[in-house]
């Protein structure tokens, strides 16, 4: 399977320069071929296919006064941003025609100079690992890289981000084989719990760390700061850069969280269930900011991608199940329960529940009976989906696991 590493760069000035401009070349040839491809759409002609559109917008503006400019940075960089285009609208169409399930992608959209993280992908002949640690980048250079972790092969290839708060990361992919935990009789349903963070079935709340929850506390201080500064202002300017910076640290801090928590729950259950949140489908309702802030689904992509490295089952619960409502003990439905609710009896057997893990405990239950039909049917897994985003890298010092896979 193939995960993703990262880590962060330090470009000197001169090579700061260079990613900008690669950047902004990557941008345009990007632009240039979704421009291509609606202008001919408009026209009532048909799809453009990939090598022409790549003959149009790199090759042969190449030699135009107005592109001349691309030829300045490494081809590897233009050929990758239009194969990103291509997937973009092959996400797009099957999405469209049913083909890709999960919420629908729009269409793809232009990049601008303002979006907050900008990127060039490179393939094995745009880069290479020199023996002084150093990331050499075709027409960029030669690389400072923090190796806050061994690469357990060569990368196949390299993603080299700026993110909104100025720093540089380098995000590989690597092929690498599974690595199988030994097997447990351990098994585990986890719900999205009001109070903490994740309820496991076995009791166990998982709230998060003090030190997460100042940092968000700072931002949200940070965020207010900015909306009192005059527009335009340089005040505000400054303010923004605050906040962007507090919320690359926050990001990160919960994501080496994530990975810590994922890691430990998958290392210690044999097979791992969750409810289905369908965040998008929660947007309309109150819990939608804590859902989104605390970061729930990046938490429940770990655990999936993890659960298949590491030799575990993993399944979604559909949110049919009232699994708040439900005596786990007798399976008794015991009438809706307003969010303030905490602790209730049942009725039938006198059962006292603590609401977050009684619904983490229906959760397995359900989890356990899907999988039996599902072994009954032969029913096919679903295919671990690929972030789109990559992991970022840890801390110093720490060893959290980092890597997601790409499909
Ligand atoms: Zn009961």
């Amino acid at each position: 399977m193939q995960l993703r590493y990262n880590f962060r760069v330090y470009p000197e000035p001169a090579q700061r320069h260079a990613l900008a401009r690669a950047f902004g070349c990557a941008r345009v040839v990007f632009n240039d071929g979704l421009r291509a491809r609606q202008e001919a759409h408009a026209a009532g002609l048909s799809y453009v296919k990939d090598t022409d559109l790549q003959k149009q917008v790199v090759t042969a503006a190449k030699r135009t006064d107005e592109r001349a400019w691309l030829g300045e940075v490494s081809s590897v960089v233009l050929v990758q941003s239009l194969r990103d285009l291509h997937t973009a609208y092959r996400n797009f169409f099957n999405s469209v025609t049913g083909k890709r399930k999960g919420p629908k992608i729009a269409p793809p959209r232009f990049k601008s100079k303002r979006d907050s993280r900008q990127s060039i992908r490179l393939t094995a002949n745009g880069f290479s690992l020199r023996d002084n640690g150093r990331l050499y980048v075709a027409k960029v250079g030669d690389l400072r890289v923090r190796w806050s972790r061994r690469l357990p092969a060569v990368p196949t290839s390299v993603t080299v981000t700026m993110d909104a708060a100025g720093r540089y990361w380098a995000s590989f992919v690597v092929d690498t084989d599974p690595d199988f935990f030994p097997e447990t009789a351990a098994e585990t349903g986890i719900d999205l719990g009001l109070s903490a963070f994740a309820v496991l079935s076995d009791g166990q709340k998982i709230a998060s760390p003090r030190l997460l929850r100042r940092a968000e506390r700072k931002l949200k201080r940070l965020q207010k700061d900015l909306s009192r500064k005059a527009k335009g202002s340089k005040n505000r300017a400054k303010a923004r850069i605050k906040v962007a910076r507090q919320h690359a640290r926050v990001a990160d801090r919960r994501r080496d969280w994530h990975h810590k928590e994922s890691t430990k729950i998958v290392r210690e259950n044999q097979a791992v269930y969750v409810e289905d949140l369908a965040v998008s489908g929660l947007a309309r309702t109150r819990l939608a900011r804590s859902v989104h802030d605390a970061g729930w689904s990046a938490f429940v992509g770990m655990l999936e991608y993890k659960a298949a490295r590491h030799g575990r089952y993993f399944s979604r619960i559909g949110r049919f199940e009232p699994t708040s409502q439900v005596c786990s003990a007798c399976g008794i439905k015991d009438g809706p329960k307003p969010l303030s609710v905490r602790e209730w009896t049942c009725q039938e057997c006198g059962t006292v529940h603590d609401r977050d893990i009684n619904a983490a405990r229906n959760i397995l239950a359900a989890g356990r009976a899907d999988r039996l039909n599902a072994c009954g049917a032969k029913v096919r897994r679903a295919p671990v989906p690929a972030p789109r985003r990559e992991a970022g890298s840890p801390q110093k010092g720490q060893t959290a696991q980092v890597g997601i896979p790409v499909l």
